[in-house]
This record gives C-alpha cells, structure tokens and sequence, in this order.
C-alpha cells in the first residue's frame, strides 16, 4: 500500500524538492494534498501530474486551508515546508491527528516548541525534521538516543562569512543572495547570510532532542559537507556527511527509521568533498546568531519573539526598505524591549509574536 503525503508550500525550494523525492517514490508514496501561497501556474502544473485530491492557494482560501491539508483523512505524512509562523496551526493540527509531520518549517518549533511536543503526545503524532542539520543528527543517533552528550551542528558561515562588519552592514540583497553551497527559498538565505538560521536550529534541536543549550553548539564549516557531529556519553563522535542536497533530509524524514534506495542522490567522494574545514562563529559580527542563542535559553516568550522580529526584518530586507545591518539591530532592539514570560498556551505565543511584529516594524521605520 502507498503511504499518502500532503506537502504544504509545495512550489518552494523545500516543496519542489520534495516532489522530486516522490517522483523517484512512485510506488511507495502518493501525494494526496499540495498547498502553495500564490503560485497558480506551478501549483497547476504539479496537481495536473500528481492529482492530489486537494489542491489550492493559501492566498485564496487562507490559513484554515493549510489545517485542512494537514489534517487530510488519507494523509499518513504531513511535508510542512511552509515558510514562517503561517506554519505553526498546520502542524499543531497534524500532529493532534497523530500524522507523522515532516518539519521543514523550523519557525514553527521556534515559537512553539513545548505546545508541539504537547500535540504530539496528545495525538500520537510524530515529528521528523528535515532541516539537513536535524536529520543528521536523527541519523547519527539511530539505535542509541539515551546515550547522547552533545550536539555540534555545522553553519556553512554564509556568503559574508571572511566580511568585516562594516561591510556586511551595507551588504547588497543579490550579495546577500549569492549562498556559497546551498540553493534554498529568499527567506532562509537572508537568515543564512545573518546566521538567525543557526540559532533557530539550536533552538529546533533544543526542542527535537531535548538537549540545554549547554550542550547544542555551532561550527561554521563551510564546504557543508559534514552536516552534524553527535557526541555520546561515552566522548565517541558521529558525524553524518553528504554533499549538500535537501532531497537526502526529505526522503529520510519519510521513511525514518527505514532507508529506502534512491538513485537520485549524488554519490559521495571524498576526494572531491576536501579538505574539509572548521571555524568558530564569529558572534560579535553576527549579532543576529548571538541574539536568536541569548532568545534560546531565555525561552517562554523571547524564541517567538526573535522569530517574529527576524520575519519582519528579513521582510523589510528583502523589500529593499532597510540595509542589511538592521535586520540584526532591529532584533536585538525588539528582544531589549520584550518582557519574556512563559508560555501557557498559543495565545501567549500568538501575542508575543503579534506584540513583536508591531514593534519590529516601528524600530524599522
Ligand atoms: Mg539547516
């Protein structure tokens, strides 16, 4: 029998690459929902070769329609690959209804992160990242969970990773743009570029593997070749290693703890990957990372808010309103005014993240 999966943000980077997994999948898997924001032409084109029984724009049917998708009776496998906070009631919903969610909206666990764990026990649901560095770890931990010490996730450094900060703070959208080894959506190449995204993966593992940020760390390496190191109890390390491809993360969130054959991966060569090197983060120039860790382990409220405040500056960024220096102020100013608290349920959430956003765009004015 196919296992049916439902991939919300299906015209994205993450959504297409998914689509190629499954393409190669045929007779394992069948695609019975696909959502896109706004993408009429590609959302028609890929539900005139999948026939999906559900198939439409979030932009018309609004967010409601991401819950129905998720929550599709012939769905076994949610693909979130949302972008952003929009991803956060998809996967609550998914998870209440005891499907497995392939997380590639890491927003969403950022916010969130203990009313996730919260609806998936509540439901029977299960969550898988698909974040490379997550799967990575997953990989490495296959069989000895309770023995893990300390996690080690790579950052490629971005494109402004040798940059004097000066340089960075005026830096230009295409530069910002011009990823060394990953080709991914705009938002998440900005938050690579300012290095948000590594510490909202601290906090996605936080929350994934249940490890204090004692014990979760970056390392910018950046031939992004090796994409997690798991230290054991013991001190032994296990790396998981690849040439960086998303379709690799997708397809194992799909069948995790199983592996299936795919031709359709580059081989590994080691001689071609080298030398492979390693850095610490320089997180006096990438204030964004520094600030996103400091939000990490403040927890309640403060992981939203830097989410929020980082969403409406990448925006702004992206828009061309604001340089790229002021995505980090406007982060560290929106959490210096917060007054974290914990959080008790998704309203406190929603409320620091909707107090966060006001305040975000009136510090970017
Ligand atoms: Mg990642």
């Amino acid at each position: 029998m196919t296992r049916g999966v439902a991939i919300l943000g299906s015209t994205g980077s993450i959504g297409k690459s998914a689509l190629a997994v499954l393409g190669r999948q045929r007779e394992r898997f069948r695609v019975v929902a696909l959502t896109a924001q706004a993408n009429r032409a590609a959302l028609e084109r890929q539900s005139a070769e999948w026939a999906p029984q559900l198939a439409g724009l979030t932009c018309e049917r609004g967010p409601e329609f991401l819950v129905e998708a998720a929550t599709h009776p012939d769905a076994h496998i949610v693909v979130n690959a949302v972008v952003g906070a929009a991803g956060l009631d998809a996967t609550l919903a998914a998870l209440r209804a005891g499907k497995r969610v392939a997380l590639a909206n890491k927003e969403t666990l950022v916010m969130a992160g203990d009313l996730v764990r919260a609806a998936a026990e509540a439901g029977g649901g299960e969550l898988v990242p698909v974040d490379s560095e997550h799967s990575a770890v997953l990989q490495c931990l296959a069989g000895s969970p309770a023995t893990l010490g300390r996690l080690i996730l790579t950052a490629s450094g971005g494109p402004f990773r040798t940059w004097e900060a000066g340089r960075i703070a005026t830096a230009t959208l295409a530069e910002a743009l011009k990823h060394p080894t990953w080709s991914m959506g705009s938002k998440v190449t900005v938050d690579s570029a300012t290095l948000a995204n590594k510490a909202l993966e601290l906090i996605e593992a936080h929350h994934l593997f249940r490890l204090g940020y004692d014990r979760l760390e970056a390392v910018v390496h950046p031939q992004s070749i090796v994409h997690a190191f798991v230290e054991f109890c013991d001190g032994s390390v296990i790396a998981q290693l690849g040439f960086p491809t998303m379709e690799l993360p997708i397809l194992y969130a799909l069948t995790h703890p199983e592996r299936l054959p795919d031709v359709g991966v580059r081989r590994f060569d080691p001689v071609a990957a080298g030398p492979l090197t390693f850095e610490p983060v320089r997180s006096d120039v990438f204030r964004a990372f520094a600030a996103g860790v400091a939000a990490g382990r403040a927890g309640g409220t403060a992981p939203a808010v830097f989410n929020a405040a980082n969403e409406v500056a990448v925006a702004a960024f992206l828009a061309g309103q604001v340089p790229f220096g002021r995505i980090a102020e406007a982060i560290e100013r929106v959490l210096d005014d917060h007054r974290h608290e914990p959080v008790r349920d998704l309203e406190t959430v929603r409320a620091a993240d909707q107090w966060a956003r006001g305040r975000a765009r009136e510090v970017l004015q």
